[in-house]
């Protein structure tokens, strides 16, 4: 199977910050990809803006670099290479003053699709946002794409939100969760709803629990000192593990449609329910023979912050009555993996005896390989009598699809969905501030109780009690693999 690159509308895409980690990271080389892919027209531009002080031949060369750099393998040594950069342009500018606006006013076309990625500090968005405005640059057709962090708490993200809709209806914003444009997660929408097969089972009936791990192996490193603000709770549950449940736990939208799907996103995390002290661990890693524990790299050597959290919450809805949620995510673990299970109850009545292990678990990883697989119970082969094991069937399909499905990564897929017009994957702000609603009693609470983060190796998979939060209800997180 071939797969099919949707051509999209003639655009200008102004990355402000486009000299920073962000854009040499993921968005410049993602961009190459759909350039080579086809789908960017060939008279589209994209617009570097930012304050180092370069040309758009220096601005060139520092994508040429990003891309050698960064790209991966893929994209190093292709001939699109000189026909990508031409289409490239820079504008010197700064957020907080004039300089640069009038040359940006002067390069973007609004007859085009516009879009401004603020790929900034979050403390710039309403500068960015109120300049593009007074110098005329953007018109009600103009789209801005945000990133994390959206505020540290709700009035934070309230203010933010305010900010913004001074200058861009809801309908322009696009708030970005890189999570939401892994091929695996939409592919989660796929099976739950093009398929006779899960629905049906897909509650309190059938479902034991459901675990949500996002597992790094990298400390907080260069960045401590910020990470110190933020932690765990703020940095990824709030956002990236809160979205992953979501689209596990919603309600079928009527349709495939961005307000349809964010409206039951949305009802899930008001329907979360408060998480007890007993109910969540946190924890900070310990120095290894090799790195620093979480403190020295903080800086701060009475650092309360965590860079591990497992929690168990419920839903309190029909569906979800009874089920707990355990979502747990950490710095410096065993191995680098994110994974969704969904496990099931065991069957009623087993004909074979006991089972062990037998649960059915529809596993979804998203990183670092992306994929799906199903744990079924089936005869172990060969003679000696009814011997049951439980494997997974690989629901990935790669094979079926062939090497030419090769999925586009998230930012790029992303960027596309905002030429596109297409919000489905971008969080709303009422979607944002509802899961601040929800995080920040938490935060309070162990900010009141002065509760002390506890100590875990570099390289386990988080403090003892976090394994204890699970084997209390007889239950215990799965190994994920990296
Ligand atoms: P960075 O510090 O590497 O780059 C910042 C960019 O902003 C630079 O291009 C700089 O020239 C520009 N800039 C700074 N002050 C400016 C001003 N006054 N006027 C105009 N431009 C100015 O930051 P980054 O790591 O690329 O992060 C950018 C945003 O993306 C942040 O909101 C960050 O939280 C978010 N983010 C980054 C990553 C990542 O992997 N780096 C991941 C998720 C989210």
């Amino acid at each position: 199977m071939v797969s099919k690159v949707i051509p999209v509308d003639d655009f200008d895409l102004v990355i402000f910050g486009g000299t920073g980690d962000l854009a040499r990271r993921k968005i410049l080389p993602g961009l190459f990809r759909r350039f080579i892919a086809g789908q960017m027209p060939s008279t589209s531009r994209i617009i570097g803006a930012a304050r180092s002080d370069i040309d758009s031949d220096g601005f060139r060369d520092l994508v040429k670099d990003a891309i050698a750099e960064f790209g991966g393998p893929d994209l190093q040594d292709k001939d699109e290479l000189p026909a990508f950069l031409a289409q490239l342009e820079y504008v010197a500018i700064d957020a907080k003053g004039d300089a640069g606006w009038p040359e940006l006013a002067g390069l973007v076309r609004k007859q085009l699709v516009n879009a401004f990625y603020f790929s900034v500090a979050p403390s710039l968005f309403g500068d960015l946002a109120k300049r593009l405005h007074q110098h005329d640059i953007t018109d009600a057709t103009s789209r801005i794409v945000v990133e994390k962090p959206f505020g540290r708490d709700l009035e934070t993200a309230k203010a933010l939100n305010a900010t913004l809709s001074d200058f861009f209806d809801e309908g322009q914003i696009y708030r970005i969760d890189h999570y939401l444009g892994k091929e695996t997660v939409q592919n989660l929408m796929a099976v739950r709803f093009g398929n006779v097969l899960f629905e049906p089972l897909w509650n309190a009936k059938y479902i034991d629990h459901i675990q949500i791990t996002v597992a790094e192996t990298v400390g907080v490193g260069g960045r401590g000192t910020y990470y110190d603000r933020s932690g765990a709770m703020r940095d990824m549950v709030q956002n990236h593990l809160m979205q992953l449940l979501c689209l596990i736990a919603m309600e079928p939208p009527s349709q495939f449609e961005p307000d349809a799907v964010r409206d039951e996103k949305l009802k899930v995390i008001r329907a979360l329910q408060p998480v007890e002290p007993h109910q969540m661990v946190r924890g900070q890693y310990d120095a290894s023979d090799e790195t620093p524990s979480y403190r020295d790299d903080a800086e701060n050597p009475r650092s309360h912050t965590e860079s591990f959290v497992a929690l168990k919450t419920h839903i309190a809805n029909f569906r979800w009555a009874g089920v707990p949620f355990y979502l747990r995510t950490g710095k410096r673990m065993t191995t680098r993996a994110s994974e969704i299970a969904v496990v099931f109850k065991p069957i009623a009545h087993s004909i074979f005896g006991p089972v062990e292990d037998g649960n059915n678990v529809l596993a979804i990883q998203l990183q670092p390989n992306e994929g799906i697989t199903l744990d079924v119970t089936i005869k172990e082969p060969g003679p000696g009598g009814m011997r049951l094991v439980n494997v997974p069937l690989d629901m990935t399909f790669a094979e079926a699809l062939g090497p030419e499905a090769e999925a586009p990564e998230a930012y790029e897929r992303l960027i596309m969905d905002v030429i596109r017009g297409n919000q489905t994957l971008f969080m709303r702000g009422d979607e944002v501030e509802a899961a601040w609603e929800w995080t920040d009693p938490l935060i309070a609470g162990w900010e009141a109780r002065n509760d002390v983060p506890k100590p875990y190796d570099t390289g386990s998979m988080g403090p003892l009690d976090a394994h204890a939060l699970m084997h209390r209800d007889n239950r215990q997180w799965r190994e994920v693999k990296g």
